[in-house]
């Protein structure tokens, strides 16, 4: 087997804590203790929503506990097995066990359902007396979160209805999509000869130093799609009309409506962001005439955004990536440090390449009784710094939720990615004040602007276009031509007159897989970004007495809304204001870029 280059040689993970291997009697023992801890629990608990004046809250709490118990024996051997297939995905024993237990806790979910069934079932007014009761506090966002969807669920029946059907409807449209969008082959002229190249071949190539093939695959991309217009529009037409009758029959009053809910963010709350978003294209426009002096351009045009601007970022081994994310955890504050040295010290890492192992890199927070597991793959490359920096920030907050019992122990959605973009930011600064040379500082901070506007920009037009489609589809089918018209003129906010669209670029909209798979997913990209942002410079601006009200949060999992949670560090996400601080962030990056440009050239 040849080597694999990797300074991360021997990192690995210990799972001794979860179990101690895959022939551990205990996991056996376990899938048969939690079998009869779930008939007890569905024997002594069934009909405990029946009566008319509901459950006593003292009983309620009683159920409440055994259930995370239950859950969280359940749970440890979920991210065992998940963990174990991971480490190695071709280990055939791996593979049974986790096939083994996962059937089974499909069938200890089953035995469980009832439990949240008969809860939902519970009136209205009867539950908001119940969530009242002092006892059930710890519980209260649980009870009431998992009461969300009950106006827009149906009856039984029509549940399955629905549930059976949508697979020739919109899990087919998905399927279909998915397979045809995978199939498309891209003949690129280059060098003389032409290539076939796949889809992420041919978008890979928006990265690379040479402009005119930067031009060609993306004249290629697009041209390519577009053949394909029938098809696509068709897709696109009958998933946003599939989302339309769904909206309907489940009484949601707009589009973004089931979304929203989804999220638990309150619909102004998301209208303010894109509008304060959008506000601040010109931030953009600064950066794209920036880039495009970098590059030796007169004018940016939409296949140079992502172009390198250095090429000499240099390496980083894993013992220096190490040092520096400490380091920078340190400097927020000592406790950052100290839990993530844990991850290091205790085997909690797997970091080395391994040509078996899973790619990319997660944390897997496994349960509040254990401790998560991280797993990178590292190349040695300085970008793997960020991910480190990334993954650690996931495991401090998964850490920290701890504190929590397990039905309040999972992040909301919204702030899924509070902790882990809040690491990078701050290892990010830290390695811009440890580097002397301003080629590589302007280099980073170019890749760290992009990313962010990849995030921030984008997928605020993204959003804008689908709002537009899905508005337009509700009037009538929609033409390709209309689509690609909505998708210019989404991106002509953007771009204005600081970048140049190839007339092919129309068809951007036709292989994006969310717009099908989830509709109106993409602006939760925007909101988890500026959210970091606005929290990044609340810290830079009040400096310690930000830090406590910080880690408080990622102490408090999911025990409050997400809105509420962050209105205790001091974030009101209905004012504009506070969005707007996270684009002040990026302003102020814009500009430092200016200025480090200059430098270099001087
Ligand atoms: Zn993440």
């Amino acid at each position: 087997m040849p080597e694999l280059p990797s300074s991360a040689r021997g990192v690995v993970w210990n799972l001794q804590d979860l179990y101690g291997g895959a022939d551990d009697p205990r996991i056996v023992a376990d899938l048969a203790l939690c079998e009869e801890r779930c008939r007890a629990f569905a024997t002594r608990y069934r009909g405990l929503f029946d009566s008319s004046t509901g459950p006593d809250p003292r009983v309620l709490f009683e159920a409440l506990v055994e259930y995370e118990r239950l859950q969280e024996s359940m749970s440890r051997l979920g991210a065992y097995v998940s963990l174990l297939t991971a480490e190695d995905t071709a280990n055939d024993q791996y593979r049974q066990l986790e096939d083994r237990v996962r059937q089974a806790l499909v069938e200890r979910e089953n035995q469980l359902t009832f439990f949240d069934l008969g809860w939902l079932a519970v009136p209205e007014d009867l539950a908001a007396k119940i969530l009242q009761a002092p006892e059930l506090a710890n519980y209260a966002h649980y009870l009431s979160a998992t009461r969300r969807y009950k106006p827009h669920t149906l009856s039984e029946p029509e549940e399955l209805l629905l549930n059976q059907k949508s697979l020739t409807a919109r899990a087919a449209w998905i399927n279909l999509f998915d397979e045809f969008v995978a199939s498309i082959e891209y003949p690129l002229e280059y060098e003389g000869e032409t290539k076939v190249l796949t889809q992420p071949g041919i978008l890979s190539l928006a990265y690379h130093p040479d402009r005119e093939l930067r031009k060609t695959a993306s004249e290629c991309l697009f041209r390519e799609l577009s053949r394909h217009e029938l098809l696509l529009s068709s897709v696109f037409n009958a998933v946003a009309q599939d989302h339309g009758i769904n909206d309907q029959i489940r009484q949601f009053e707009s589009p973004m409506a089931s979304r929203h809910l989804a999220n638990e963010v309150a619909p102004d709350v998301v209208d303010r962001m894109l509008e304060v978003v959008e506000g601040n294209y010109g931030t953009a426009h600064e950066y794209y005439r920036l880039k495009a002096g970098l590059l030796g351009l007169d004018r940016l045009a939409t296949y140079d955004q992502y172009a390198p601007v250095a090429n000499n970022l240099p390496p980083c081994l894993y013992e220096s990536g190490r040092e520096t994310v400490l380091n920078a955890f340190e400097r927020f504050h000592p406790s950052m440090r100290e839990v993530a040295t844990q991850f290091f010290e205790k085997n909690w890492i797997d970091a080395e390449v391994r040509p078996t192992k899973r790619s990319g890199a997660f944390s897997a927070s496994t349960i509040p009784s254990v401790h998560p597991y991280i797993l990178l793959n590292w190349t040695d490359k300085l970008r793997d710094v960020s991910t480190m920096a990334h993954e650690l920030g996931h495991g401090i907050h998964q850490y920290l939720s701890r504190k929590q019992t397990y039905l309040n122990f999972h992040h909301p959605l919204t702030i899924a990615e509070t902790a882990s973009v809040f690491a990078e930011f701050l290892t990010f600064d830290y390695v811009m004040e440890t580097t002397t040379d301003p080629q590589i500082q302007l280099g980073m901070l170019c890749s760290k602007i992009e990313d962010a506007f990849a995030t921030v920009f984008r997928q605020n037009v993204l959003t804008r276009f689908e709002q537009a489609a899905h508005a337009g589809r509700r009037r009538e089918k929609l033409a390709s031509e209309q689509l690609c018209d909505y998708w210019w003129e989404a991106n002509q906010a953007l771009y204005g007159d600081a970048v140049e669209m190839l007339d092919v670029y129309r068809w951007g909209w036709s292989y994006i897989p969310h717009f099908i798979h989830t509709p109106f997913y993409c602006y939760a990209y925007v909101f988890g970004e500026l959210l970091v942002l606005s929290l990044y410079r609340m810290y830079q601006q009040e400096g310690r007495a930000f830090v406590p009200r910080y880690l408080e949060l990622l102490e408090s999992g999911s025990n409050a809304p997400p809105e509420v949670l962050l209105k205790k560090v001091g974030a009101d996400i209905h004012d504009p204001a506070f969005w707007q601080q996270g684009l002040d962030v990026l302003r102020d990056m814009v500009s430092r870029a200016g200025k480090l440009a200059a430098e270099v050239k001087d």
